[in-house]
């Protein structure tokens, strides 16, 4: 399974490359094939922005619920939640969404 590059149309990036792409607010990786930069599309921000939401309303919760009792618990709990959010946004990246031009594209 490979994703198509939207310069020259041909299925040059892996999931794991595609992955590493980054946003459309980065540079972007260069295509194997016409060498021209792609990222992730719009689909990677919006959902990087839900579960970022997600994220910050698990710590709070866990933060105001969580006693004394239960400190070192929390905060393991609470960076599970913050690994486990740049886990699905990284699986987001590699397996949904579509590669486009970066917006920075132009020096
Ligand atoms: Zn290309």
């Amino acid at each position: 399974m490979k994703y198509t590059c939207p310069h020259c149309n041909e299925k040059t990036f892996t999931p794991l490359q595609k992955a590493l792409a980054g946003s459309m607010k980065s540079v972007g990786k260069p295509c194997p094939n016409c060498g021209r930069k792609c990222c992730n599309g719009m689909a990677a921000i919006y959902f990087d922005c839900i579960i970022t939401i997600i994220m910050f309303i698990a710590i709070m919760i866990i933060y105001f619920k969580a006693d004394s009792s239960v400190k070192m618990q929390s905060v393991l709990l609470m960076a599970i939640i913050i690994i486990a959010r740049f886990i699905l946004s990284f699986l987001f990246r590699m397996f949904f969404g579509k590669l486009v031009q970066p917006i920075r594209v132009m020096k």
